[in-house]
């Protein structure tokens, strides 16, 4: 199939937003959840006043291959962001990070993982991202992505000190596994947020460990699920193509939401969530049971791809 990219110039409140992360063959609902990543516009609340298709407003399951849209066309948009509405001080601001996960469902098919569609934008964040060396990759070593939040850190916990909110074991665990894997930290937030964090954990300048580089939310990509509606997800393809070294034999990700691995369901080990740091601080051992897992893998396992990460805690080298 070939898929084209399309871009779509959003005009709302007297200004104007280009959408550059489109294909062809993308939907309608794709479309707005792209203009609610541009301008926190909830889809819901986007009204889109000259989007027609066959003379009528654009249904969500249309394909903007079907809108036939000229180019440089412009969207014109009627809505408000959840900051102006009043009653969006009720609604938790994480509240598509915790509610919508895939704890239910079993693995994903792998016709999203394959998707044309989705290899495109793949395509494009390692045409554009522009990704920032903290240090560089090693010969022979894994690759270990991390998310942040509720991974590494609680970020919701009152606390006087970020060192409070830091999920215990962090330095022992990055330290145990520097020797075995280079480290990515990704997270679904901004590049200056991932910074701060990073400096006041202390794991930006650690002296036991290097991190390789972080990812932000911009080089997550969109992708619609049937169930679900659209959804950001990590694709690791983005760092495959640019690192030819790392690969689903030697990757693993760590991240408290399935919905992150949609993309690479087997390269994805969903940790336990971090949460409530001050109640919690004295008993989560989880970062340094992982650090033994990582190692025997490490060790013993020649190709990731072979193992099943939902059982990490009953991993026997022998068996496998
Ligand atoms: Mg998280």
């Amino acid at each position: 199939m070939e898929v084209k990219e399309v871009v779509v110039v959003v005009k709302w409140s007297g200004k104007e937003y280009k959408i550059v992360d489109l294909t062809d063959q993308d939907t309608v609902e794709m479309l707005r959840h792209e203009i609610y990543r541009k301008t926190q516009v909830r889809p819901e609340r986007q009204k889109l006043l000259n989007l027609k298709h066959k003379g009528k407003p654009a249904a969500d399951n249309v394909k903007i291959s079907a809108l036939e849209l000229k180019p440089n066309f412009k969207l014109m948009m009627v809505g408000s962001t959840e900051a102006d509405i009043e009653d969006a001080c009720s609604l938790p601001d994480d509240i598509g990070d915790v509610v919508d996960d895939f704890d239910d469902a079993e693995d994903r098919d792998e016709s999203v993982e394959n998707s044309a569609v989705y290899l495109a934008k793949i395509q494009r964040r390692v045409r554009d991202y522009k990704i920032t060396e903290l240090s560089k990759p090693r010969a022979g070593k894994k690759l270990l992505v991390l998310d942040i939040d509720y991974t590494l850190f609680d970020h919701r916990s009152p606390a006087e000190t970020g060192t409070e909110l830091m999920r215990p074991y962090l330095h022992e665990f990055l330290t145990s596994a520097y020797e075995h894997y280079d480290i990515v930290i990704w997270s679904a937030t901004s590049m200056r947020w991932i910074e701060e964090k990073m400096r006041l954990l202390g794991v930006a300048n650690h002296t036991n460990y290097k991190i390789l580089f972080y990812l932000d939310s911009n080089a997550m990509i969109s992708v619609h699920v049937p169930e679900r509606g659209v959804v950001d997800v990590k694709p690791l393809g983005v760092i495959w193509a640019l690192y030819k070294q790392y690969s689903s034999s030697n990757t693993i990700m760590f991240d408290d939401i399935r919905r992150n691995f949609l993309m690479n369901p087997k390269s994805g080990l969903k940790i336990r969530a971090f949460r409530q740091a001050h109640l919690n601080r004295s008993k989560d051992t989880e970062l340094l049971k992982l650090s033994q897992y990582l190692r025997k893998i490490a060790i013993n396992c020649k190709d990731f791809s072979m193992l099943n990460h939902r059982k990490w805690e009953h991993y026997d080298p022998k068996k496998s």
